[in-house]
């Protein structure tokens, strides 16, 4: 086994950052560099890559490969999990060190920042995507950089996209048609048609009750966030139906692989916002207030010149 010494080029900036901040997250260690969207490049190399490879580092740092989880492959909700920028520093930095078991190869045709937000938004979405099955028609509550990478993968896989934004949010309604959702509408407004399933990146619990109103019967509502507020309580008649609430914990190293392969096949657009490094709190607070589309990204100061040619 390796551990790989990388530098980091760029590393996206997850809701879950924001969730550590508030101290939401009691299993992480504090004080941690947070950060697990992380592309670089390799420095010291291991035996599965080699120095000069670029290489994803993502949220799983460490599975014990031992547990009654790991052993059936749900490594995700192993109880000794390691996660980046929570158990093991992660890529708010310069440098980063990852056990290369668990990285992940970039595919060729995306930029550094632009590979970024696939390493959480990305892949976490598209295990949430995964749990919805066959479903044909399909809602995202909360429109930031998970959903805007998804309602591509749906909408080129045939799936019917409906977004659901905060009231009002007239900026992220037009950016999810931009990114191929059919229907954009305030989280309070019935779609078009009901759902088969939705799935919430927005951390409200307010808007399971809500998506399972708009789910049809056997339907799903797939919870993807790490935390969320308490969810109301609501009508028993909601559920009826055989209607499903489910959370999504974590990546295994196989949902990695194959969302890689999936953004290898797929021109994904993903948008992002660079920010140096050294303002990584302004843009956190600019995530907290829903300043921009898509997804914000750090870029170290080191990887920047180096792109310039100063270094
Ligand atoms: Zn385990
Ligand atoms: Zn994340």
């Amino acid at each position: 086994m390796g551990t790989l010494l990388v530098k980091v080029l760029a590393c996206g900036v997850c809701r879950t950052d924001l969730h550590l901040l508030d101290g939401e997250l009691p299993a992480c260690r504090y004080p941690v560099t947070p950060g697990h969207e992380i592309v670089g490049r390799v420095v010291a190399s291991g035996s599965r890559f080699p120095g000069g490879a670029r290489v994803g580092i993502p949220w799983l740092g460490w599975a014990c490969g031992e547990c009654e989880y790991c052993r059936r492959g749900r490594e995700n909700l192993c109880d000794r999990a390691r996660f980046t920028g929570c158990h093991i520093d992660g890529g708010y930095a310069d440098y980063v060190l990852a056990d290369e078991r668990f990285c992940l190869p970039i595919p060729e045709r995306y930029g550094d920042a632009e590979a970024a937000p696939l390493l959480c938004a990305g892949l976490i979405g598209y295990r949430c995507y995964a749990l919805a099955g066959e479903a044909r028609v399909l809602g995202l509550y909360g429109f930031g950089a998970a959903a805007h990478i998804l309602a591509q993968v749906a909408r080129a896989e045939g799936r019917t996209v409906f977004a659901f934004t905060r009231k009002n949010d007239f900026q992220g309604q037009k950016f999810a048609l931009e990114c191929g959702a059919h229907w954009a509408g305030d989280s309070d407004t019935p779609p078009p048609e009901p759902l088969d399933a939705a799935i919430l990146f927005a951390p409200v619990g307010a808007l399971v009750p809500t998506a399972l109103k708009s789910t049809r019967k056997g339907g799903r509502v797939i919870c993807g966030g790490i935390h969320m507020s308490d969810i109301p309580s609501f009508p028993y008649a909601w559920l009826w139906g055989e209607r499903e609430i489910v959370s999504v914990a974590n990546l295994t190293r196989a949902d990695g692989e194959r969302f890689m392969q999936v953004a290898a096949g797929l021109p994904l657009r993903t948008e992002v916002h660079r920010y140096p490094l050294e303002r990584a709190n302004e843009a956190l607070a600019d995530l907290r207030a829903g300043r921009f589309t898509g997804a914000a990204v750090l870029i170290p100061a080191s990887a920047d010149s180096q792109k310039r040619g100063l270094i």
